[in-house]
């Protein structure tokens, strides 16, 4: 019996040994394979079911094949042609005057690769680069030029709409790894019958046509006639940013905002204002995107909450109490500092949180939801207001606004445009401020012109307006003679 018991677990440890090795054998002959076909074809090196016995050898296998230098002008994690080999293959297709190319890139991959690591960056990538192979209306040519940055070559041009349709193929969900990535793209383009040149002057217009598009609301844009000198323009401003910042050149005016119960002004807003030397007055709505697609937008934003905060100390000194807003972008709430220089800056002036407020709009929250609501809430301790700037331009829905720390919506003017005839206009209108009334909201309308429209508002239950029908933005010392016909707060000194 003994015998027997011993004969089945050495037959049993024979089978396991003789199973591990047969799977080791199968895994080093895909090895081999792979290795092979890697050096003839530069394919990426794939392996599936690594035993783990071999798992630190294909680590360190891929890492050596990653640091190898690019060869064949192929790139080594996709298998597809570099920009070198991209160049190369352009040559004998030259000239290239019908068809399209489309640049495109994904927005913040790099998080991507902070949040998940950088050997799933890869797999996603090469998964991207198998898509794009796929392409129902395959493209001639593709190439990964960069990074995360990939570019088609197109027979059939390609206006927004047929960019649109590539972009939302593109962009259904990857699973890696069992988790689900949904990636988020920007599409430039240039179309070949218009813009054929050399190759270098099309790729700087299809790297102009893609920053368009990290701009564009949908992500999507094509080379335009005059884009080159929009650049230089582009250019000239944020190069001409710092300097503006220290000689003068920017200053802030405040537009009041009207409360309807009081029937006086209890806040400003403050607005940038820049005149240029060379190029006259220039509106932020040119210059803001611009700083923040620059980078420089922490820089202008700590300017402005400077000025403003040693205005309020003259205001306060004065006997002017009334809370003035400063805008921040999407930039600021990444900076992780933001409510110590705030707090900082009040005390810097000897102003208490009741002197400011914040004005952000939905998209730069929804972006950054997580840290962003960390700081608005620590902001709010402080005695600061928080307003949703823009409302309604962007995809949140109130109900979502609702798990969120602020104090106020501030609704953008456009909802305004249908009000006086247009019923379903009225009626949206109508809904978003009792909505956000119910959920505790104080609601601003922006720019209100008419007493026609002052008056709906108010029946529509709206707590202030902000516009030209009360006052445009104006500089301090101008505000400060229209003080009694804005009903501005008046507080003596303590
Ligand atoms: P916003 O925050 O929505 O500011 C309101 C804009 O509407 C201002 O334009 C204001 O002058 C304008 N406006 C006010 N009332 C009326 C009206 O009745 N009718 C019309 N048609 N327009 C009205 P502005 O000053 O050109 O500012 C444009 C945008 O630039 C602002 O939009 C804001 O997003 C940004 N901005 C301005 N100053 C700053 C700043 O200091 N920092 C940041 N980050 N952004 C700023
Ligand atoms: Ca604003
Ligand atoms: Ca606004």
């Amino acid at each position: 019996m003994l015998y027997l018991l011993l004969l089945l677990v050495l037959l049993l440890v024979c089978g396991l040994w003789w199973r591990s090795a047969r799977i080791q054998t199968q895994f080093l002959q895909q090895l081999t394979q792979a290795l092979l076909q890697q050096s003839q074809q530069r394919t990426p090196l794939i392996l599936n079911n690594i035993p783990p016995v071999f798992e630190p050898l294909s680590r360190a296998l891929q890492e050596l094949l990653k640091q190898l230098p690019a060869n064949n002008g192929r790139d080594r994690l996709t298998g597809l042609p570099n920009r070198v080999g991209f160049k190369r293959a352009m040559v004998p297709l030259m000239p290239l005057t019908a068809g399209a190319f489309v640049l495109l890139d994904v927005h913040r991959f790099r998080f991507i690769n902070d949040l998940f690591g950088f050997a799933f960056g890869d797999q996603l990538l090469v998964a991207f680069a198998e898509r794009l192979k796929q392409l129902h209306h395959s493209p001639r040519f593709i190439a990964r030029l960069d990074g995360d940055e990939f570019l088609l070559l197109f027979d059939e041009p390609m206006d927004e709409s047929a960019l649109n349709g590539l972009k939302g193929r593109l962009q259904v969900p990857f699973k890696i790894q069992d988790t689900l990535v949904s990636l988020k793209l920007h599409l430039g383009a240039l179309d070949l019958e218009r813009f054929h040149t050399d190759i270098s002057q099309m790729l700087r217009r299809l790297d102009l046509a893609l920053k368009k598009a990290r701009r564009a609301q949908d992500g999507l844009a094509c080379y335009a006639e005059g884009d080159d000198v929009a650049q230089l323009r582009e250019l000239k401003i944020i190069n001409s940013l710092p300097k503006a910042l220290k000689s003068g050149q920017l200053y802030l005016v405040y537009q009041p905002k009207f409360s309807i119960k009081a029937q006086g002004c209890d806040q400003l807003e403050a607005l940038i204002r820049w005149d240029h030397p060379e190029l006259g007055r220039l509106s932020p709505a040119e210059f803001i995107p611009l700083a923040e697609y620059a980078g420089a937008i922490g820089l202008v934003s700590h300017w402005a909450l400077e000025q403003a905060l040693a205005q309020q100390q003259r205001w306060y000194a004065e006997g002017l109490r009334v809370r003035v807003a400063v805008n921040l972008s999407a930039g600021d709430l990444e900076n992780l500092a933001l409510v110590e220089e705030v707090q900082d800056r009040l005390a810097h002036y000897d102003l208490p949180g009741e002197a400011l407020a914040l004005e952000i709009t939905e998209g730069s929250l929804m972006n950054n939801l997580h840290q962003a609501g960390a700081m608005l809430i620590r902001l709010r301790a402080l005695g600061i207001k928080v307003a949703i700037d823009d409302f309604g331009t962007g995809h949140s829905s109130l109900a979502y606004l609702k798990h969120l720390p602020v104090d106020e919506v501030k609704i953008d003017r456009s909802f305004l445009l249908g009000m006086e005839n247009d019923e379903s206009a009225r009626q949206i209108l109508h809904t978003s401020i009792k909505l956000a009334r119910q959920l505790g909201f104080e609601v601003t309308v922006e720019g209100v012109e008419t007493q026609n429209q002052l008056r709906t508002l108010k029946a529509m239950g709206a707590d202030r307006i902000q516009g030209l029908l009360i006052a445009s933005p104006m500089q301090a010392p101008e505000l400060e003679s229209a003080r009694e016909r804005l009903q501005l707060p008046r507080q003596a000194e303590a």
